[in-house]
């Protein structure tokens, strides 16, 4: 499959031509480079690189340059067919050998190895171990090994595989083959496990930076959820994502609230069979579901690189995990979201979770959980606290976080943080933190009448403040160690030698002020599904030649069955839309447009990017010889530099949805739990306006809380009142016949409810 033998030299030089023929890139990455060259030099080579960050074309394109089959040792038989398919979809000759592949076909492959067809040869460990497989090995040539996700080697990780540890025969069986290990953990015990297990050889260690700046990171309160996902989903129409659950159940639930709303999604987790779980990860992978709600037994190895966006519906255990699971979005360099939901909450569970699990390792767990639960708390840039977890320094704030994005306000906080301190005090230091805000609020339930807490001084001097404000502050009081959580004392709130200076007014506070998540979350490129209705202008243009091209993508992608991205990811696809290439020099210009690709598919493409316009500049240069008619193998050196070309700005972000901004920003603060009197007041609005911004959200289809408005025997009135007056009464009728008792606004969001009951 290789294209018209080229003489190789085992050099950089080559190195970088074999990039830009088979993968349609133009330059290696900042580290790529030099592991190669250190891997072209013979030496044994440990990789250290997050997900997505480009760790297959560290050994791939050197096996490509090398005499020889580089045979890769990869743990999951899903993985290893995706790249396979994925090298081959580029020009370059791969096969793999697991226990799903039969005898004839494995000696074929065999074959082909021998006479020096193929260039990689993916193989499981088990694999790789089973009898007689060295023997088979020992009759070829190899340019070197390459161990996939070699952290599976360390009991200290969190992949431990048992066969892993047997790779140190490789060592002893091919003395003076290089052996390339691996793998996304950067941890100090699992890099020095992977050296000595292996026998490296005076391995050089390549870390590279663990930083993924097309990730916006953002942290959500966790009331809601559900609505809050729902929500996010409708403004990532056809974007493909993972929502992380907790439990089974939970991920079973949540999928069918999903594709209620239409949605293609699928569950995973630990407790479907084999099949059933292979037949959902592989759905995804094709993007015939769009969304997988799963525990974290999914993901692993998944190398689909259109994933757009990663929801955590509970807090992580660790950061470790939390990294690796949000590192599975955008690995093709587009912007990408994750999205963590947090309480309060769930650090208790976890807590109880982790102090029961393992007794052994509760202190080190704990610890861990702590960090992430600061990570979820902050209020400065969240991706230099995540690199600098990994021992790693960014010199500015990165613009990419939710913090970054709407930078939080810092106020004179003294005053708030006496009226907490003091209720604390006052309850005899036995609340918890939310009891101490119902307290704060003037509640009157059960937990703070039969303590009497309505009673002390403080009771109600914080009513001014809705719930989530105050819960802010108190997680930064928390932080800034005015008060600690006695864990052993149900989690109640004690202040401390801090804490008592402040609430003598013998120290000030300063504190930032709570805002909603509303803001944080903007899509840089405006790629949604463009509404037809919408003028033509060049951002909407670009998304409906996306959209097309994404459909051409996914057609022939069924048609080959393979996934979508094998043929080109969303990046490649974006740059088209933006580019619109009608020719073969400008085709070749995309990123991600190799020569195979470009003969395989360019025609295709280039009439769909045609069918829609093509780009006028470029159709003036169009020459004869350019024609997609004429495509064929060709000197390949005819490719132009690709830095010569300009780039346009980029687009604005397009909403694309009917709900203006005030009416989401309302729907928003109710989403979060805020009740309309809160929302108003917060938002300097009459009650009457937000009431309106509600019913007119919930007619276009967004979710409501509609039990905190009408309960269940409400709505059954009102439905009885209906059917007595016939058909769709006036809302007037409605009023007089239930003798006032309910308000327009009630009315209004009861009729609208039945209609959606209905399915109207
Ligand atoms: P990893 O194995 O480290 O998770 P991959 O090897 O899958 O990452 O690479 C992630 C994505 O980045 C892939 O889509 C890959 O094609 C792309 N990529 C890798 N190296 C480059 C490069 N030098 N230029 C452009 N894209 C690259
Ligand atoms: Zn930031």
């Amino acid at each position: 499959m290789l294209f018209a033998a080229e003489p190789l030299a085992p050099t950089i030089e080559s190195a970088r031509r074999v990039l830009k023929k088979y993968y349609g890139y133009d330059a290696f990455r900042p580290m790529q480079e030099d592991i190669i060259g250190n891997i072209l030099g013979g030496q044994d080579t440990v990789v250290l690189m997050p997900t997505g960050g480009g760790k297959s074309i560290c050994f791939q394109v050197p096996a490509v340059v090398q005499e020889g089959v580089c045979v890769v040792v990869s743990p999951l038989i899903a993985l290893m067919k995706d790249q396979v398919e994925a090298l081959k979809a580029n020009g370059i000759s791969a096969a793999y050998i697991n226990s799903s592949v039969g005898m004839s076909e494995q000696n074929n492959i065999a074959a082909d190895c021998l006479n020096g067809y193929l260039k990689l040869l993916y193989v499981s460990p088990e694999k790789l171990l089973s009898e007689g497989f060295m023997t088979f090995l020992k009759r070829m040539r190899i340019s070197m090994f390459a161990i996939d996700e070699a952290h599976c080697i360390s009991s200290w990780g969190h992949d431990f595989r048992p066969e892993y540890t047997q790779l140190r025969v490789l060592r002893e069986q091919f003395p003076n083959t290089p052996i390339i290990a691996l793998t996304a953990t950067a941890d100090r015990l699992t890099q020095r496990d992977i050296q000595q297990q292996l026998r490296l050889n005076n391995p050089r260690v390549f870390l590279s930076s663990f930083d993924r700046p097309n990730l916006n990171l953002i942290v959500r309160p966790g009331q809601d959820r559900v609505g809050g996902i729902l929500e996010f989903l409708e403004r990532h129409q056809g974007e493909a994502g993972i929502v992380y659950c907790l439990s089974r159940k939970q991920c079973e639930t949540l999928a069918q609230k999903i594709q209620a709303k239409g949605i293609k999604a699928g569950f995973y987790h630990a407790g479907m069979t084999p099949n059933q779980r292979a037949a959902v990860q592989e759905a995804f992978l094709k993007d015939d579901l769009q969304v997988i709600v799963a525990t974290i037994a999914f993901g692993m190895g998944i190398d689909k690189s259109n994933v757009r966006w990663v929801i955590h519906y509970n807090l992580p255990k660790n950061i470790e995990g939390y990294y690796q699971e949000i590192g599975r979005a955008g690995r093709d360099g587009s912007p990408a979201t994750a999205v963590l939901f947090y309480s309060f909450g769930d650090v208790m569970s976890l807590r109880d979770m982790l102090t029961k699990e393992n007794p052994n390792l509760t202190q080190l767990n704990l610890t861990k959980l702590e960090r992430m639960q600061q990570f979820a708390e902050a209020a400065s840039c969240r991706r230099k606290i995540l690199l600098n977890y990994f021992g790693e320094t960014l010199a500015t704030d990165c613009g990419n976080c939710d913090i970054c994005r709407n930078p939080p306000t810092t106020f004179d906080g003294t005053k708030l943080a006496q009226k907490a301190l003091s209720a604390v005090v006052r309850g005899r230091e036995r609340l918890s933190i939310s009891l101490l805000i119902d307290v704060l609020r003037g509640m009157r339930n059960q937990a703070v009448l039969s303590q009497g807490l309505d009673q002390i001084k403080t009771y109600g001097a914080g009513r001014d403040l809705p719930y989530l404000d105050w819960y802010s502050y108190i997680h930064q009081m928390l932080n800034d160690g005015l008060v600690y959580i006695a864990y052993e004392e149900g989690y109640s709130l004690k202040i401390t030698d801090l804490g008592r200076e402040v609430l003598q007014g013998q120290r000030p506070i300063s504190m930032k002020k709570f805002q909603p998540a509303e803001k944080a979350e903007k899509t840089p490129r405006g790629r949604k599904a463009a509404a037809p209705t919408a003028k033509a202008t060049p951002a909407t243009r670009e998304a409906q030649l996306f959209d097309a091209l994404r459909t051409l993508r996914k057609r022939i992608a069924d048609e080959q069955g393979v996934p979508p991205y094998v043929i080109f990811t969303d990046s490649t696809l974006q740059e088209m839309a933006e580019e619109r290439p009608v020719n073969r020099t400008a085709m070749l210009a995309i990123s991600g447009v190799g020569m195979k690709k470009f003969e395989t598919y360019g025609e295709v493409f280039i009439r769909e990017v045609l069918a829609h316009g093509g780009n006028p500049a470029a159709q003036a240069e169009l020459d004869e010889d350019d024609m997609p008619s004429s495509l064929g193998p060709d000197d390949f050196s005819a490719a132009p530099p690709r830095a010569t070309r300009k780039r346009e700005p980029k687009a604005a972000p397009t909403t694309g949805n009917d709900v203006n901004s005030t009416m989401e920003t309302t729907h928003q603060l109710h989403r979060m739990g805020l009740s309309i009197e809160a929302i108003a007041q917060r938002r300097d609005l009459a009650v009457s306006t937000v009431q309106s911004h509600l019913t007119n959200c919930y007619a276009k289809g967004l979710e409501l809380r509609i039990e905190e408005f009408l309960k269940p025997q409400e709505l059954a009135e009102i439905q009885t009142a209906q059917a007595q007056l016939g058909g769709s009464p006036m809302l007037r009728d409605l009023f007089d016949h239930l003798r006032e008792q309910y308000d327009y606004f009630k009315l209004r969001l009861a009729l609208m409810y039945f209609k959606k009951l209905r399915g109207e």
